[in-house]
């Protein structure tokens, strides 16, 4: 599963490649209706590798390929504190790294971290490899859901860079459609924990023979439908992702994505919490797990700035909601 993202060139199915959008999206959403930690950390290494497919040398995409094949994870941790990540130049004209990451899943094992620095040409990727054993620190990652994705922060100051760790052109990451199109990712991941919520109530209406209620059918109602509704959204966002859309609207259309699948979860929490009642509360049920999990990772970053730049982009646009 771990190369599955790789060019089929270098031992993998491609799955980097946003045409087989809709091939990722079906694995996303089935690995986060398992596990919605696993399925982060999965699709941090999908895009890490998407990223060097899309920026990298040909070299770099190799050398990456034979340590995945290896067994080894990446992940792209782009989030900082209030010092940042820089790339400074030291006497010898020497590039290293001076700063830490902050929210970096997979801290302490994944291996080959795409991060960004603020280099003084811009924003810089940086494609490292860190010996197994590298310090980090996870203590500060007392979230409701999602522990189990060791999020924490490393320091990276003292790390030498090359042109060997250096992806793309400074400013590369942050090109759009594919810096926020890329979102319908996680909002994939997302709607496999919604999915498996509303599988999880009807088996509890089942078991419970408390399914022909109707207060209980209005609610599995509105759970199917907001489960279906989350999916219509994703699949078109993966779809249009991976065609030769104009990038304003591919993005505009991912924020509303990320908007109409938060609302979904929201729904399909608070409905199954009322319709299940305190088990919904107790461990080790599943739908605990999964609430907690979901709550947590549906904090994603600048959800109000994301809403109003779609509005804005649709509020200048000349066609009509029925073809934007
Ligand atoms: C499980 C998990 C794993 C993660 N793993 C990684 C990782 O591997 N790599 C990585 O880089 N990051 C990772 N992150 C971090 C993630 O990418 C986001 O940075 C983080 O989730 C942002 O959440 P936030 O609620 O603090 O966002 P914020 O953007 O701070 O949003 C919080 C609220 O403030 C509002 N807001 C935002 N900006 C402003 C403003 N300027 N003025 C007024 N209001 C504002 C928002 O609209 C929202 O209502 C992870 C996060 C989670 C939950």
């Amino acid at each position: 599963m771990g190369t599955s993202a790789l060019p089929t060139e270098f031992g993998g199915c491609d799955l980097w490649d946003p045409q087989y959008g809709g091939e990722l999206c079906t694995m996303l959403r089935l690995i986060g209706a398992a596990d919605l930690s696993l399925a982060r950390l999965f699709e941090g290494h999908v895009n890490a590798i998407s990223l060097v497919c899309r920026y990298g040398t040909q070299q770099q995409i190799a050398d990456l390929a034979h340590d995945v094949a290896d067994g080894a994870l990446s992940g792209v941790w782009g989030a900082e504190d209030a010092r940042g990540l820089k790339l400074v130049s030291v006497n010898d004209g020497t590039l290293t790294l001076e700063g830490r990451k902050i929210l970096a899943s997979g801290a302490g094992f994944v291996t080959r971290p795409l991060v960004t620095a603020n280099g003084p040409d811009g924003q810089q990727l940086c494609l490292l490899r860190l010996k197994p054993g590298y310090d980090y620190d996870i203590s500060g990652w007392q979230a409701q859901g999602m522990r189990a994705t060791a999020t924490g922060t490393v320091d990276f100051t003292g790390t030498t860079i090359t042109a060997n760790e250096q992806v793309g052109r400074p400013g590369d990451y942050m090109q759009q459609p594919t810096f926020s199109g890329g979102a319908w990712r996680f909002c994939a991941v997302h709607l496999g924990g919604i999915e498996r919520l509303v599988d999880l109530f009807r088996q509890h209406l089942v078991a419970s023979k408390r399914g022909e209620d109707p207060y209980q059918l209005e609610r599995l109602a509105a759970c199917v439908a907001a489960a279906k509704t989350a999916r219509f959204w994703v699949e078109d966002a993966a779809r249009r992702f991976g065609s030769d859309s104009a990038a304003a609207g591919t993005v505009a259309f991912t924020h509303l994505t990320r908007m109409a699948v938060e609302r979904s979860a929201l729904t399909v929490i608070e409905t199954v919490q009322r319709g299940v009642g305190l088990r919904a509360f107790v461990r080790p049920n599943d739908i605990e797990r999964i609430c907690r999990d979901l709550s947590t990772y549906l904090r994603q970053p600048a959800p109000d700035l994301a809403m109003s730049d779609a509005a804005r982009t649709f509020l200048h646009a000349s066609a009509g909601v029925g073809e934007f």
